[in-house]
């Protein structure tokens, strides 16, 4: 249920509601727009008398929320969420670019792929300090000395550093050296972890689950909210289909659905969802005609001896191609990158 103030209701008229409906033992979320405010209500909605809110000053209508997600739904919160990363808007005008290798390997292989795609134009680092593999026996991140490398990086570029966040007794040494908490695909629904990030003043890219639906990613979302962190980006990476030439299935709709759903920004991660770098240009172009907020793209300088996920990544001439074509179709939907 919201609460729609009228334009131009008073800060004592809001006040007053809010503690009205706090009084009944639920939470209020606020949200302010440029014209009116919105407040959100979370928690038993049946101790609330609806005839008796709406007789209070400056009330303009109650409206059910039906969805089950709340804090991320727009009818909470209709005004796009923009998170500042380094003078970097996500969720505003500007198409946000990461890029860099699926892990660290070395110093010498992490510093030259952030020279590369920092020179191309990209705006924030990726790269695997802990990486989650299908099998035991592959490499699995270099841990601490990763995320010292990754800040070295950080140093040398000015670029933020988007790293994965495997378990919550992790977080004390990633948020030492990170910008971005991203949460993977088969973490989605690890609930310890995201009651951890929620706690964390850094901003959570947040992939969708493998075999996750679109409410499914948003109940996620959700919990990291609810705990208190309103700095969330949603990703499509692709899920799991009957179709096995590519690693996943790009699922562009989720795209327009997730702008409609949710105020929280969305990026596309078209390396994932595709599995093969030649791939990697056409699911690009298309998340941001889509509407994508952002792209996290895989790019090794020499695919052929990557670690991880060497067969989807771009080198970094066909991601210097890949940036000139994306400020085209960005201009064609009245966006930078
Ligand atoms: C990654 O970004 O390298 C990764 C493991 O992604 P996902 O969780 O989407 O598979
Ligand atoms: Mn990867």
């Amino acid at each position: 249920m919201i609460v729609i103030m009228k334009v131009g209701a008073t800060e004592d008229e809001i006040t007053a509601v809010q503690k009205r409906i706090e009084e009944q033992g639920l939470r209020t979320h606020l949200s302010q727009g440029e014209e009116r405010t919105i407040i959100g209500l979370i928690g038993d909605k049946t101790v609330i008398v609806e005839d008796n809110l709406m007789r209070m000053p400056g009330v303009e209508r109650i409206t059910p929320v039906s969805r089950p997600f709340k804090l991320a739904s727009r009818d909470f919160h209709p005004e796009n969420t923009v998170i500042n990363i380094n003078g970097h808007h996500i969720g505003g005008n500007q198409v946000i670019i990461t890029a860099g290798p699926c892990a660290v390997e070395s110093r010498e292989q992490f510093l030259e792929i952030a020279a590369c795609v920092r020179e191309a134009g990209a705006h924030f680092l990726r790269g695997g300090a802990f990486k989650p593999r299908t099998s035991p026996y592959s490499f699995q991140g270099m841990g601490e000395e990763g995320l010292q490398i990754m800040a070295e990086a950080r140093e040398e570029t000015g670029m933020a550093i988007v790293t994965e966040i495997m378990a919550p007794e992790q977080l004390p040494l990633i948020e030492k050296y990170a910008d971005v908490l991203q949460i993977g695909t088969r973490n989605m629904q690890n609930y310890a972890l995201l009651k951890a990030v929620g706690k964390s003043h850094l901003p959570v890219l947040l992939k969708r689950g493998l075999m996750s639906t679109i409410e499914e990613l948003l109940m996620s979302a959700e919990y990291i909210l609810a705990h208190g962190n309103s700095n969330v980006m949603l990703c499509e990476r692709g899920i799991r289909t009957f179709e096995t030439y590519t690693r996943n299935t790009l699922d562009i709709n989720a795209v327009p659905v997730l702008k409609e759903l949710t105020h929280l920004p969305v990026i596309v991660d078209p390396s994932h969802a595709t599995g093969k770098w030649s791939l990697v240009q056409s699911a690009s172009l298309a998340g941001v005609a889509a509407g994508a907020d952002g792209l996290i793209i895989e790019v090794h300088h020499h695919p052929e001896k990557a670690m991880s996920d060497g067969a989807q990544s771009l080198k970094p001439d066909r991601f210097v191609e890949l940036m000139n074509q994306l400020r085209r179709v960005a201009a064609a939907v009245d966006r930078t990158v």
